[in-house]
């Protein structure tokens, strides 16, 4: 019989988690104050989150038995990242609660429905066109105008499956990159956006239907990765408030249980167009765990237990920069400096552009709850 969450989790429940990278990492870490032990779900034996969970049950996203198995163990299920296919999600959904929604997962884990979604509940987002080949991308570079990005529809992350394309570019190889990177499935072609900012805002919707969000940030990429975030954005309070509205209309119109990450653009003409969304804590709300009453993570937890949501607000103003490959080796360093706060993610390879862990510098504020 299927387990149905109506009513808070209390203490001593258990979460279970699908994916054990930083995000579950940090989610679990965020759990265990409020009573709750975490079990994370992964096929990878050496995930960061595996080393601050309760209960692990390593096994492929398709192997139905240990699906069973974890639905069995845990009292509602979440997922740290947006890759994990939504089969499994479904599968679980008959044997336990998943909060987010699997429908979630599944229109954020393309960008193609992604858009699609947004569109249908009016929020403006860059441009874009699906794609399934090279003369379809020559296409709509005719329609949507050069250049454009050309992406993967599934599976893309920090820049994976996605290049630049041109007017006269070889679109062939531009093919054979985007789909060489990652195994994404059809393509999406987006009109270059000239932004003047990177912005985002983390929202939360409860099970009971309460809204928070987060202050708008600001977010600078290296190689397509996140580098760092600032908060709050430098950007006009019209743009921040027209970039939470969006945030807060999002939650509602997909009817969340969880939290989400907005990723937007800013335009020089003011516009805001969201890029891309994410049903989980996002990179760009790291500094929330030092600078705000309630972390993304908690908030995040409190909205898949079913408990009220926390207060937003931060105390301190904040920069946070990720620790990316070989960065993580200047850990003394952070540590000397009392503004900063360290947080290693306790993976054991440093690859080049590998996120490794993250420091939050604060400035404290004037402020009162
Ligand atoms: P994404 O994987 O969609 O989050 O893209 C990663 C980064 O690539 C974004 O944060 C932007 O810096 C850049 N980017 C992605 N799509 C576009 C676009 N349509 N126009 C301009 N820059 C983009």
């Amino acid at each position: 019989m299927s387990k149905t969450l109506d009513k808070p989790l209390p203490p001593g429940s258990v979460i279970g988690i699908l994916g054990g990278g930083q995000l579950g990492r940090m989610a679990a870490l965020a759990a265990a104050p409020l009573g709750y032990r975490v079990h994370i779900y992964t096929p990878k034996d050496d995930d960061p989150a595996l080393q601050v969970c309760d209960g692990r049950h390593i096994a492929p996203y398709e192997d139905e038995v240990a699906l069973a198995a974890f639905a069995e163990a845990v009292d509602v299920v979440t997922y740290e990242f947006e890759n994990v296919p939504h089969k499994t999600a479904d599968f679980l959904a008959g044997r336990v609660t998943v909060r987010p929604d699997p429908k979630v997962l599944k229109i954020c884990q393309n960008r193609l429905r992604e858009k699609d979604f947004l569109a249908s509940i009016e929020v403006p987002t860059t441009r874009y066109a699906e794609v399934t080949g090279p003369e379809g991308v020559a296409r709509a570079l005719r329609d949507l105008g050069s250049p454009c990005v050309l992406k993967t529809s599934e599976g893309g992350y920090d820049g994976k499956g996605q290049t630049l394309v041109k007017t006269g570019d070889d679109l062939e190889s531009a093919w054979k990159r985007m789909i060489g990177a990652v195994d994404g499935g059809p393509g999406i072609l987006e009109a270059y956006v000239d932004f003047s900012a990177e912005i985002s805002v983390i929202a939360a919707r409860s099970a009971e239907g309460q809204v928070t969000n987060y202050v708008t940030v600001e977010n600078h990429h290296r190689d397509h990765i996140l580098d760092q975030t600032i908060v709050p954005a430098r950007v006009s309070e019209q743009i921040s408030g027209k970039a939470e509205a969006i945030a807060r209309h999002i939650v509602e119109g997909i009817r969340l249980v969880g939290l989400i990450g907005v990723e937007m653009f800013v335009t020089a003409a003011g516009q805001v167009l969201v890029n891309e969304i994410a049903p989980r804590p996002h990179n760009s709300g790291h500094w929330t765990i030092d600078a705000c009453v309630t972390s993304q993570f908690e908030q995040f937890i409190r909205a898949v237990a079913g408990l009220p949501l926390g207060a937003v607000e931060r105390h301190s103003d904040a920069v946070m920069r990720n620790l990316l490959g070989d960065e993580c080796e200047s850990w003394a360093e952070i540590l000397s400096d009392p503004a900063a706060r360290l947080h290693l993610y306790g993976k054991s390879e440093a690859r080049p552009g590998r996120k490794m862990g993250h420091v939050t510098r604060l400035s404290p504020r004037n402020w009162t709850l």
